[in-house]
């Protein structure tokens, strides 16, 4: 456990948005047992602290503490969430707040608030879980440890310090990879409108409806085209410029290779026998492009 309650004065000052996780002593939201952070600026994590936390009642479920590994021995002399949060209160007020499991996070900190009769920040929030099945559609596993395997990030799963710097670094690898400007930009592209926390209250995150895949064509199946792997290949078939198509019969030289909506004479299609980048050349050609 690397929390520690002197790392205060590495708050930044400014940031793009902060990365937020949490740990419980027990089933109850408001059992925090330690907190992390992750600042975010200018695309790099510029201060990641983390503080171990007294819960209100020192009742550590040995299923928790299994997987956090944090006992009532190490935060005896810990502060509770009332006492820290003045000191976090300044970094999260009009900041955008994000977390993996973000309504996990969230409730949790609304619940802890509440509970100390504390009135909420104004905040907005976000969710890397939900990022990351946008950003990276087709994965089997979105788990916080997978999706760091993934993106070749080592680090101490359920450590609060680690966990919200690598929710920080999937976050920012969601940003380059779609190429968002800012963390905000991301969102509208993604289309994710971002929850949002208030003094009285708080809006859930939303997800609008992806973009919807490729209809189905030929003998393919519409869900077939949204994986990741055909998503390229319909990417590349938007570069091919030899293609010469007969209309009429639905069929097509594309590349030197005789192509229908059903079949390719490449070696891609021989060997996996899924729409290669020729069949969907050859479709967005009979649909103008589209
Ligand atoms: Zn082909």
């Amino acid at each position: 456990m690397t929390a520690a309650n002197d790392r205060t004065a590495a708050l930044p000052p400014t940031c793009d948005f902060v990365a937020l996780d949490f740990e419980t002593a027990n089933r109850d939201w408001t059992s925090i047992c330690a907190v992390g952070l992750a600042f975010v600026a200018g695309g790099r994590i510029v201060a990641n602290p983390s503080w171990l936390v007294r819960p209100p009642e020192m009742i550590f479920d040995p299923g928790f503490v299994r997987i956090h590994g944090i006992t009532a021995d190490q935060v005896a002399d810990a502060p509770e969430f009332g006492d820290l949060w003045p000191l976090l209160a300044p970094h999260m007020e009009g900041r955008i707040i994000v977390a993996h499991n973000a309504e996990f996070d969230v409730n949790v900190l609304i619940r802890s608030l509440d509970r100390y009769r504390i009135p909420r920040p104004s905040a907005e929030y976000s969710c890397t879980k939900i990022i990351a099945q946008r950003t990276w559609p087709g994965l089997k596993r979105y788990g916080l440890a997978a999706l760091a395997e993934r993106n070749g990030i080592v680090f101490r799963h359920h450590d609060a310090g680690e966990d919200a710097s690598v929710c920080a670094q999937v976050a920012i690898r969601a940003c380059l990879e779609k190429g968002a400007a800012d963390f905000a930009s991301l969102h509208e592209g993604l289309r994710i409108t971002r929850g949002r926390i208030y003094p009285d209250g708080h809006d859930p995150l939303r997800e609008e409806p992806a973009a919807s895949p490729l209809p189905a064509f030929g003998r393919w199946d519409s869900r077939l085209h949204a994986r990741p792997e055909q998503l390229k290949r319909q990417q590349r078939a938007r570069t091919l410029d030899d293609a010469v198509v007969d209309r009429a019969a639905g069929t097509g030289m594309i590349n030197g290779y005789a192509v229908t909506l059903d079949s390719c004479t490449c070696a891609d299609f021989q060997g996996r026998k899924t729409p290669c980048k020729h069949i969907y050349k050859l479709y967005f050609e009979l649909n103008n492009g589209c």
